[in-house]
């Protein structure tokens, strides 16, 4: 039964991270994601409604354009899964809805709002790791996916901004004790995600992502891939902290407290 559920939510989280993958192209590029009909980049061919199914379309065409033969990138098929997978990670957490009154793609209004959350700070990640940057664009539509989620929960409005503030600030005093720790991009993300998640997973995720960054800033050490003064984009590992504490918060916080 909860297989035939998923699958609804599975499809809308695959599109969803299909349409960010475009946008995570065009707006470092200046271009507009909602303008135009997506083409190949190899042959300029536009795509028809069956190249666009998402996770299928690739599997179906082999990871190969349909009019000219030049290969898809793999990159395009793993976001499309993590986006279903997420899907359906957002029905798990959240429950599935069977009217429209309840939600819509089989997911509950919180849960569609969490999942499009997850698609920005999936395009989030693509960009940051292609150029090093955050867009003010898409922090600016998570700080309002955070005011949203405070429409279907008002009682949490100081949980909430308390949430805003617990990771940007600290991170904000460390960036001017020590310039150049990590960008304002970052500070903005934990400010405007945090809105949406409140603090208690605010703070996990600020602490999973210093675990993950770190690891991966001595692996880099290690492997002789970077000296000590160069910088690797932190959003990331930010995101992926984002959305374990989204997820998986009150799992893994109660676990932690067992131990005290
Ligand atoms: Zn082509």
């Amino acid at each position: 039964m909860f297989c035939l559920q998923a699958l609804v939510p599975f499809f809308a989280g695959a599109a969803l991270f299909s349409f960010m993958n475009v946008a995570a192209w065009r707006l470092p590029r200046g271009q507009n994601p909602l303008d135009g009909r997506s083409a190949c980049p190899a042959c300029g061919h536009v795509l028809g409604a069956a190249d666009l199914v998402p996770v299928l379309g690739w599997l179906a065409l082999r990871g190969r354009c349909r009019y000219c033969g030049s290969p898809i990138p793999v990159r395009y098929l793993l976001v499309e899964l993590v986006g279903g997978a997420l899907g359906v990670g957002c029905l798990q957490r959240f429950g599935p809805a069977l009217t429209l009154a309840e939600g819509l793609f089989g997911l509950r209004w919180e849960g569609l709002l969490a999942l499009v959350w997850c698609g920005l700070l999936g395009a989030v990640t693509l960009i940051d790791a292609d150029t090093m940057t955050i867009p003010d664009r898409l922090n600016a539509l998570l700080a309002a996916a955070g005011l949203l989620g405070l429409l279907l929960h008002p009682g949490l409005w100081a949980n909430r901004l308390l949430g805003a503030l617990c990771v940007s600030v600290p991170m904000l005093l460390l960036c001017l004790a020590i310039p150049g720790g990590f960008g304002g991009g970052d500070i903005k993300l934990m400010a405007a995600a945090g809105l949406f998640l409140g603090w208690q997973r605010t703070l996990l995720a600020g602490f999973l992502a210093l675990v993950g960054g770190g690891a991966y800033g001595i692996w880099l050490l290690a492997a002789r891939r970077a000296g000590r003064r160069d910088h690797f984009a932190f959003g990331p590992f930010l995101c992926a902290g984002l959305v374990i504490a989204l997820l998986f918060g009150e799992e893994l916080l109660r676990w932690y407290f067992s131990f005290l």
